[in-house]
């Protein structure tokens, strides 16, 4: 192996035993949590040897780095999610590599992804991100809807054509009441997810939790976390 596998592959075995430990702890069983290794500002030759490595899904937040990157992909069996702000008029290029777009936080997105989905012959899942730190009816510093938006905007994207609504996602909030106070966060976004089921039974993703939260994610009911540092070390910029 190269230094660079041994590199990754001895951090994915400590962000997988974290992960186990955090599912036992929780009472949960380990297949209930699924793994994205975000790989945004590394290079291709990673994503080549995580995959090799047995990642399955990989995440991006930036669609000038990612459309390249998946590109170069292509011939890998891996799921690319997008999980950043996303404009409109880079929805087609988004559409063209990812399977799950993770930041859904507007209408106008709603009707750009399913427009270019149709448009391309693809399904595109969708997580309605939800701004925990924004005022009722705004949306937050890191994108996303307010709670009280989540139900429109999902309603609308389960009856866009091309689209799949998958569930709900996101970021730790950095001011607000959630400050500091991950676990709660994702405890709300999980009664978000339940309420979200009783209209939508299918949409039971439940997209939180980074390299440092992930076990306050689990302990709160995520399906999905989102690893990027843990594994791939500092990056290499700001991304
Ligand atoms: C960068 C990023 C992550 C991963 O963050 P790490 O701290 O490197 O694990 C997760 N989710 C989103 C939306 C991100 O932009």
């Amino acid at each position: 192996m190269t230094d660079r596998k041994s590199e990754i592959a001895a951090n994915l075995a400590r962000v997988e035993e974290r992960i186990a430990a955090a599912c036992a702890a929780a009472g949960r069983a380990r297949d209930e949590v699924t793994l994205i290794v975000v790989t945004k500002t590394f290079p291709a030759s990673d994503v080549r040897l995580l995959s090799e490595l047995g990642v399955r899904h990989v995440a991006e937040n930036r669609d000038q780095d990612a459309a390249p990157k998946a590109a170069q992909c292509a011939d890998l069996p891996l799921t690319w999610h997008f999980v950043g702000q996303l404009q409109t008029n880079k929805v087609r290029s988004v559409v063209g590599y990812a399977g799950v777009v993770h930041s859904v936080d507007r209408a106008r997105l709603v009707t750009a992804l399913s427009r270019e989905a149709v448009r391309s012959g693809r399904e595109v899942g969708c997580l309605v991100q939800v701004a925990l730190d924004a005022g009722e009816g705004g949306r937050g510093e890191r994108g996303g809807v307010a709670p009280g938006g989540v139900a429109e905007l999902a309603a609308l994207v389960a009856g866009a054509e091309g689209l799949r609504l998958d569930g709900l996602m996101t970021v730790a909030p950095l001011t607000g009441e959630y400050a500091g106070r991950q676990q709660a966060a994702f405890e709300r976004l999980v009664d978000l997810s339940t309420a979200l089921r009783k209209a939508h039974p299918t949409a039971n993703m439940v997209s939180a939790g980074m390299s440092t939260d992930l076990e306050q994610a689990v302990a709160a009911g995520a399906t999905h976390v989102r690893v990027g540092s843990a594994v791939l070390g500092v990056r290499p910029r700001l991304g």
